[in-house]
């Protein structure tokens, strides 16, 4: 197409669509015996849940795209305190006066009104029942002896609404917990190198817990088709996103 055709369509395409813009928030709807949840892909390790009005918001960072337009939150899941996954002021945005959040220790003790979980633990807010899986490093360290994710710090969250299983890993690797959960519907794996997972291990531990839906997210510049790739043929449904 010629670079005039080019951006003649593209008038056209927003003119057509007036309020489509490149920053919009991409949202997925997954429907469940408790009602549809809308996943919102805020964009690298930030997402939020709409079921029933009620908002969760995992991770939220202002860095990681645009809070503008979204509500704020009944519940926040922070997985650990590192700087794009723990951002306290937006976290006080985010705030109501009911507002509950879970976050892992380090990050509690930055938001006073939060409540600590560590890995096996399982709380329930708003009949969502919330369940606290290890994250952590294996390989992939910053010094000798130092992963970026030491075990024991970090925390995953598999959530559950209605008859549905929703997983967010944190930063992690393919961990034998993360290999060993059952009946997870969807899944977000973050795969950013070097502090994460490469797309063979993103396919290691989806091939090992088999979710219904695996959305790679906090993916840096790692190539998502690889991913795709390698689980081709396997019924796993991978969804990318834009989730950098
Ligand atoms: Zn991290
Ligand atoms: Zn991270």
């Amino acid at each position: 197409m010629k670079a005039i055709q080019l951006f003649s369509t593209l008038i056209l395409t927003a003119m057509t669509v007036p309020n489509f813009s490149q920053n919009q928030t991409e949202v997925d709807r997954i429907s469940t015996s408790a009602g549809d949840v809308e996943i919102f892909f805020i964009g690298h390790g930030s997402l939020m849940f709409r079921t029933g009005g009620y908002v969760i918001h995992i991770d939220p960072v202002r860095s990681s795209g645009s809070y503008e337009k979204l509500p704020e939150a009944d519940l926040i899941l922070v997985t650990h305190e590192h700087y794009d996954h723990l951002d306290t002021s937006l976290i006080k945005k985010l705030k109501k006066t009911l507002t509950v959040m879970f976050g892992n220790a380090a990050s509690a003790e930055k938001v006073p009104w939060s409540q600590v979980m560590k890995p096996g633990d399982v709380r329930t807010a708003a009949g969502i029942k919330i369940e606290a899986v290890a994250a952590y490093n294996l390989v992939n360290e910053r010094s000798k002896g130092s992963p970026f994710h030491p075990k024991g710090v970090g925390n995953g969250y598999i959530l559950t609404i209605g008859d549905k299983r929703f997983y967010a890993a944190g930063d992690t690797e393919n961990t034998p917990e993360m290999k060993a959960l059952k009946d997870i519907d969807v899944a977000f794996l973050p795969m950013n190198l070097p502090y994460t997972m490469t797309p063979e291990m993103v396919a290691d531990a989806a091939k090992a817990f088999r979710p219904g839906i695996l959305y790679p997210y906090h993916f840096g510049d790692t190539d998502t088709d690889k991913l795709a790739g390698l689980l081709k043929g396997t019924g796993i449904e991978v969804r990318i996103r834009n989730m950098k």
